[in-house]
């Protein structure tokens, strides 16, 4: 994700590396790398320059601290005026306090919006308890009614479609149905065009209108650049929006729609769409965005994304084992599936400081993680449990059965066999405990 705009702010820090302080003079060029790396990222010139002055003034104006060189100095300036540019920190959808929350959702035809409706529905049951119901009246796509109620039924929430009637009153009564049906939340699949264009925006409005959404949500195709940015002044001059959902950032962005959309709109980023699967909705976090922006890696996303999918009393049970020496290929299984649940490899890589443009290079690929669960699948239970009695026509038999060579079979073999030890030593020595351990 935006690794151009991340090397070329990364390589504007480099003009201070060895400087003690940050001048009028010396700060120039720095603040040309910046404006320049966001105008290749689609940054709108008046905005790039405009941030630039903002990073000048902070940079200059903050008390200089001790031990703190112009490198970091600057670098703490571009990132807090990012955060400023794309937060408030804690932007969320607003709920109603009496019938049910409307979130009208509109954007441009291919823009990820039907999708998106879908995973915000499962999202919002998970994540806060909701029982939403979605409403089809994107009736200008051919498929969109049938594509939400295929997407409707895979995740369990009721989609409410009339044929034969305007998007409006299918949106009116799609609201009085999810009344009647004790639904709390109702999410509006508005028409999209290819193009902006008057009867679009009229149909919208007029759904605005008649439904007085609690919500009024811009999805945007952040792969798209200068058009989202168009798409959504036009959106933002007929609606009050209160939020933007930014699609498709799992993709190579240039990054200029997650710095520019807030700014254009005055509503903040509230998601991001991260894949085509219905779990891909991320809650947008500016702070961890800008990090992620200047390549510092996102700690706290990576702690978060662990600690939601890793059953906390499944890894202490493994790491327990691991300490106690009674360790199994079973065990080893069960925490090459944890890791696994936390995402694509790369994903959570990409999360790590230091991290982020490095892993686009790494070979550590999904497809190995295949290979290497296909390894232990091959083997029965009761293999697992005991590696001791994997001999040779066993480990024969397991490299057939995953189709791979014996020379795989033995190399796993041989890692299980050395973390093993490295772990007895380790609770010889006491590290065990140290380590956070629950005991021996
Ligand atoms: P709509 O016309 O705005 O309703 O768009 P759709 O919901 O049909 O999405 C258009 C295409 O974009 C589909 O192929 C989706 O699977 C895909 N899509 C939507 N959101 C994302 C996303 O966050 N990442 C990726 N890679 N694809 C997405």
């Amino acid at each position: 994700m935006f690794e151009t705009l991340t090397e070329r702010l990364t390589g504007s820090f480099g003009f201070f590396k060895g400087k003690k302080e940050l001048t009028e003079t010396n700060i120039e060029e720095g603040l040309k790398a910046v404006r320049q790396a966001l105008l290749e990222a689609d940054v709108h010139f008046k905005l790039a320059k405009e941030f630039a002055e903002r990073v000048k003034d902070r940079a200059l104006g903050e008390k200089r601290l001790q031990g703190v060189d112009a490198s970091d100095q600057f670098v703490h300036a571009v990132h807090a005026e990012l955060v400023e540019l794309m937060g408030p920190e804690d932007a969320t959808l607003e709920m109603a306090k009496v019938g049910p929350t409307i979130i009208l959702m509109a954007g441009l035809q291919g823009a990820g919006k039907t999708t998106t409706c879908a995973k915000l529905a499962k999202h919002l049951r998970e994540r806060h308890g909701k029982r939403p119901m979605l409403v089809a009246a994107d009736v200008k796509r051919p498929a969109a009614v049938e594509q939400l109620r295929v997407l409707g039924k895979a995740i369990g929430i009721p989609v409410f479609h009339e044929e034969g009637v305007t998007p409006p009153v299918v949106c009116e009564r799609g609201v009085a149905a999810a009344k009647a049906q004790g639904c709390d939340v109702v999410i509006l699949d508005t028409a999209g065009r290819l193009h902006i264009d008057d009867a679009l925006m009229d149909e919208v409005a007029e759904i605005a209108r008649v439904t007085s959404p609690h919500n009024q949500v811009l999805v945007v195709d952040a792969m798209t650049g200068q058009d989202a940015i168009e798409s959504a002044k036009a959106f933002h001059a007929r609606l009050t929006l209160t939020g933007v959902i930014l699609t498709k950032m799992d993709g190579d962005a240039r990054g200029g729609a997650a710095v520019s959309l807030k700014e254009i709109t005055g509503a903040p980023i509230l998601f991001l769409g991260a894949g085509e699967k219905v779990d891909d909705l991320d809650p947008f976090i500016a702070d961890r965005m800008a990090g992620r922006i200047l390549g510092m890696g996102d700690v706290v996303g990576l702690v978060e994304t662990a600690s939601q999918r890793i059953d906390e009393d499944e890894a202490q049970a493994a790491y327990e084992k691991m300490i106690m020496g009674s360790f199994t290929l079973e065990d080893m299984l069960g925490m090459l599936r944890m890791v696994r649940k936390m995402g694509p490899m790369k994903k959570v890589l990409g999360m790590m400081p230091g991290m982020g443009n490095a892993a686009k290079d790494l070979d550590i690929d999904d497809k190995q993680m295949n290979r290497l669960e296909a390894l232990f699948t091959s083997m029965t239970r009761r293999e697992r449990l005991e590696p001791e009695i994997l001999d040779m026509s066993r480990r024969r038999r397991i490299a057939r059965g995953s189709g791979q060579e014996l020379g795989a079979v033995n190399e796993l073999l041989k890692r299980f066999k050395d973390m093993r030890k490295m772990m007895k030593q380790l609770n010889k020595m006491g590290l065990g405990s140290m380590m956070g351990g629950k005991g021996k």
